[in-house]
């Protein structure tokens, strides 16, 4: 019998919520995956225990004054390390890689991502914010070369998995779930008093903190929308958003004949990062299973787009297009960030995102350079908002 060849993975953002999870999986499964590239940002312990116990074939720390401080915790080991966001391009795009998870957070995913694209690497890709950012330029670059593009985000896998063997056949519609975060049901005075504490007390799903905000104030399902409009090639009346509480349906696909098919499990981002890294293949994994005596009630809910604007915004950015969803983008990641700090209260997030669309610079078929431009720009618009706490 000849011996399966294994899968060589970089993992980017190997020290997130995300990566470490990538990596609990390559060692329930040492003889199918091997870690070639692994990166972080801060986190320099992390990444030289990581890169110790995973031997990968080089890491990338990408802030620079951390650089020596990895190099030599790794001089005894047979390990390259580089160091910067350029480097991180290159490192991508080795020959030995054949797929690539993109975990980083937000908008500073998307050139490593496009980088490794361009080298015709797979994709498994959990770093929404690229495909919001720049979804057209993203995609068509894909086409190109010949990438698939596998979503490891749980309601973007749910409708790839839905989708298995209906590929040919259209979709009329799609339906996301969202658990309606920590505050559910609250009303926006309410929501006006909220702290970070709160916020970042996720009820069903332990992620990082801007993904954890960002389920509170629903953008989270607002990117998810752009997010599948991208993957899956929808226009915004396909797309319908639903809350279910319990997060154990993660997505539905509904066909043509009125068909509705779903994906169901416990909420355990294992699973479709597992699906992402084996695609076509299911592999036997010891995650705890669903069980349906535990849940006797599945429930939904129609979102409140009044109290929770923020998926209207994404509708209203991506169905005028261009670099609005940057826009969107860069304002929530800022105000995210300063709410994070306590320099602005839970509901000025939303009112700035909607500020900074107003005021952006809109640009109807933007390059990467004006992607990065608009990033730019917008952050410091957001920044000044920040500052006058505008919805106070
Ligand atoms: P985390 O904040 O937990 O981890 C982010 C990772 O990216 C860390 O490794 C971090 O390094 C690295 N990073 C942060 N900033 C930069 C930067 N400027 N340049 C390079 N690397 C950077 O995030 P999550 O794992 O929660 O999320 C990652 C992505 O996956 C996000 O886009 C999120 O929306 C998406 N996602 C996450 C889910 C989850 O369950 N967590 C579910 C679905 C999607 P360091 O540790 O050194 O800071
Ligand atoms: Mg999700």
């Amino acid at each position: 019998m000849t011996q399966p060849t294994k899968k060589n993975i970089a993992i980017l953002g190997s020290t997130g919520s995300i990566g470490k999870q990538a990596l609990d999986i390559v060692k329930a499964n040492p003889d199918k995956l091997q870690v070639e590239v692994l990166s972080a940002e801060n986190n320099a312990d992390l990444l030289i225990q990581q890169a110790i116990e995973f031997s990968p074939n080089a890491v990338v720390i990408g802030n620079e004054e951390k650089y020596l401080y990895v190099k030599e915790a790794l001089l005894t080991h047979d390990i390259k390390v580089y160091t910067g966001a350029d480097a991180l391009c290159q490192v991508v795009q080795m020959d030995s890689i054949h797929m690539v998870l993109a975990a980083i957070v937000g908008f500073a995913g998307l050139r490593s991502t496009l980088a490794a694209i361009e080298a015709g690497k797979q994709i498994a890709l959990a770093n929404k914010e690229t495909l919001v950012v720049a979804g057209a330029l993203v995609t068509e670059a894909a086409k190109a070369k010949g990438v698939n593009i596998y979503p490891v985000d749980s309601e973007h896998s749910a409708i790839f998995q839905c989708l298995a063997g209906e590929f040919h056949n259209k979709i009329e519609k799609i339906i996301l779930t969202a658990s309606g975060g920590p505050f559910r049901g609250k009303d926006a005075a309410f929501l006006k008093t909220v702290k970070k504490e709160t916020a970042l007390k996720h009820p069903n799903w332990s992620m990082g903190a801007k993904i954890t905000i960002d389920s509170a104030t629903l953008m989270n399902k607002g990117l998810e929308i752009i997010e599948a409009a991208w993957l899956f090639a929808l226009k915004a009346e396909q797309i319908e958003v639903v809350i279910h509480p319990q997060s154990i349906i993660h997505s539905l696909v509904q066909f043509e004949d009125g068909s509705i098919k779903a994906q169901l499990g416990l909420p355990d981002m294992k699973l479709p990062i597992q699906y992402a890294l084996f695609y076509p293949n299911r592999v036997h994994s010891s995650f705890k299973r669903f069980d349906f005596a535990s849940y006797p009630s599945l429930t939904f809910e129609k979102p409140d787009f009044t109290v929770f604007p923020a998926i209207q915004l994404a509708f209203d950015a991506m169905k005028k297009g261009g670099n609005l969803p940057c826009i969107l983008n860069a304002a929530n990641e800022v105000a995210v960030h300063a709410f994070l700090k306590d320099e602005i209260g839970f509901t000025d997030i939303p009112a700035i995102v909607e500020k900074c669309m107003d005021k952006g610079t809109f640009t109807a078929k933007p390059t990467l350079s004006d992607y990065m431009e608009s990033d730019k720009e917008t952050r410091a618009l957001a920044s000044e908002f920040c500052k006058s706490k505008i919805s106070a």
